[in-house]
């Protein structure tokens, strides 16, 4: 069987956690969001959660070390066998040695968002607190209000999608992810897609893309 080893990097708001799913249900394989597993730890009131939160709060990047932690339990379950996508890792170089010495990539999706854009998408953002779909309030809003149409979960705003926060990700993003374009632009794995249009448009070009490297 074929593997797909995939990394989703953007900006916060890049749409690479919507985009993350459709690959999940066409290819079979789980999305690994990092920002997910952190925020289990915390609801969980682990001592990774504990000692994360802080971070998340301030918009900051966690420490390579506890995020590590969380994505190696994470990549030793079964069903990593036929490969994953990873949605908001790594997030910066020290993590991709980090993840180089532990697995293989087979490609980089870089999604690129106009960064006006991005502070309104995130603001507007809404996730179901049952299965983690995604809505915006105004560009796909949900069925009825604040209910997930696909297991009527209520949806809920990330403590860290307010504004204020969402300005301090963004820079975090760019002094400290965006580095990893040039990065895996020079090991040949990565590949540009501009987000400039509908979900669905965007949808397309990735199937696209993964059916030209994969098939
Ligand atoms: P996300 O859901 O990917 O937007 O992540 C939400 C927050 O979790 C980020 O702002 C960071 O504080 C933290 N986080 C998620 N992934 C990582 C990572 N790979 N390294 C460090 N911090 C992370």
């Amino acid at each position: 069987m074929t593997q797909i080893k995939l990394i989703l990097l953007g900006a916060p708001g890049s749409g690479k956690g919507t985009q993350a799913k459709f690959i999940t249900e066409k290819y079979n394989i789980p999305q690994i969001s990092t920002g997910d597993l952190l925020r289990n730890a915390v609801k969980d009131q682990t001592e990774v959660g504990k000692k994360a939160k802080v971070f998340m709060d301030e918009g900051k990047l966690v420490p390579d070390k506890l995020v590590l932690e969380l994505l190696e339990a994470r990549l030793a379950e079964p069903d990593c066998e036929a490969g994953f996508i990873l949605d908001g890792y790594p997030r910066n170089i020290a993590q991709a040695t980090d993840l180089e010495r532990i697995t293989e990539i087979d490609l980089v999706i870089n999604i690129e968002v106009d960064f006006n854009l991005l502070v309104e998408r995130i603001t507007g953002r809404r996730t179901c607190k049952t299965c983690g779909a995604i809505y915006h309030i105004i560009y796909s809003p949900p069925k009825r209000k604040a209910l997930c149409n696909n297991c009527s979960g209520e949806l809920y705003q990330r403590d860290d999608d307010t504004e204020e926060t969402v300005k301090k990700r963004l820079k975090t993003y760019e002094t400290q992810t965006k580095p990893l374009i040039e990065y895996f632009l020079k090991k040949g794995k990565l590949r540009t897609l501009v987000s400039d249009s509908t979900i669905d448009m965007m949808r397309l070009k990735v199937e696209s893309l993964l059916k030209e490297t994969f098939y």
